[in-house]
């Protein structure tokens, strides 16, 4: 269906001492065959939008162009909420008050611009609203001090958090220090810097999910719909991440990754108050389907 296009311009902010929008108008309804056109000399104000809100509840017009101010201005104003385009122009800034007043070249540059607006209005189609399963989860990729501070402060504010660390330990090299620079005055002791209880804080978050020595592999989709492929190096998965997966309690997960550990078939790390568990399948050689199962029952843990 062809465009209802409305061309509206504006003469305050001395665009009519630069230029002469009676010419201007004539751009656009002779030149252009834009069907209605207007001027007013305070398009931002009441009056001047409702002149532009009138034609567009009339359905005289479904695609505006307006010429007046820079388009990073008056957002609000010409928003009229009527799910129709609107291009701006730049009038003001670009011509009438940075260009000679009412010489040749300035006019000349008034009608560029007008072109330009119509023909983007004219190619402008509206935006169709994103559909499909919007995932609100955060990822984190680094696990120092600011990726750290970055998930717990995204799990604060309601979010569930996907943290990768490419390390076996979350913290960064501050985690590495004992002290750190003094930042509270008289700044003469060396001061604990707070990096364990973050960390704590953070792998114990019920909303923070971590995923150490681990890298992202690839990521598709768009925004809101991203889907990322993380690798563990180790393989290594908590019980809380295997408990997420595995649709039985955490007592239960425990009991059983007790029985592999001392089958050999699962070997365990300590790193702070969290123990990491990862496979051994070449405990069960001699049974490589179970091995299989066991194997990909972590993997499937680590995506
Ligand atoms: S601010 Fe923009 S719309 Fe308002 S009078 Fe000035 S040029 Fe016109």
């Amino acid at each position: 269906m062809p465009k209802k296009l409305g061309v509206y311009l504006c003469t305050g902010c001395s665009i009519a001492d630069a230029v002469d929008t009676a010419e201007l108008a004539k751009v656009a309804t002779r030149e252009l065959k834009v069907p209605v056109c207007r001027t007013h000399p305070f398009l931002c104000g009441t009056e001047g939008r409702s002149l532009i809100q009138q034609d567009l509840t009339a359905g005289a017009v479904d695609t505006v162009v307006i010429g007046a101010c820079s388009p990073r201005v008056k957002i609000d104003a010409f928003d009229f909420n009527h799910g129709s385009i609107v291009a701006r122009v730049n009038l003001r800034e670009h011509v009438a008050w940075s260009h000679k007043p009412k010489d040749e070249d300035t006019g000349m540059l008034a009608a560029d611009y007008l072109r330009m607006g119509v023909t983007r209005a004219l190619k402008t189609a509206p935006l169709e609203p994103a559909s499909g399963d919007i995932s609100s989860t955060v990822l984190v990729v680094g696990g120092g001090v600011t990726g750290v501070t970055a998930a717990l402060e995204t799990a604060e504010a309601g979010y569930d958090v996907v943290l990768v660390e490419k390390e076996p330990v979350l913290g960064g090299s501050a985690a590495t220090l004992k002290k750190q620079f003094p930042a509270v005055p008289p700044y003469t002791e060396a001061q604990v810097d707070g990096v364990p209880e973050l960390v704590q804080t953070a792998s114990y978050h019920p909303r923070i999910r971590v995923f150490h020595s681990a890298q992202i592999v690839k990521t598709e989709g768009q925004p809101g719909m991203f889907d990322v492929t993380i690798r563990t190096e180790s393989g290594e998965q908590t019980v809380r991440a295997l408990t997420d997966r595995a649709g039985v309690s955490q007592p239960a997960v425990s009991k059983h990754l007790g029985v592999l550990k001392n089958a050999g078939l699962v070997r365990d790390r300590r790193d702070g108050r969290q123990t990491h568990y990862s496979s051994q399948p070449q405990g069960l050689a001699p049974l490589p389907g179970q091995a299989l199962r066991t194997k990909s029952l972590l993997a499937r843990a680590s995506r």
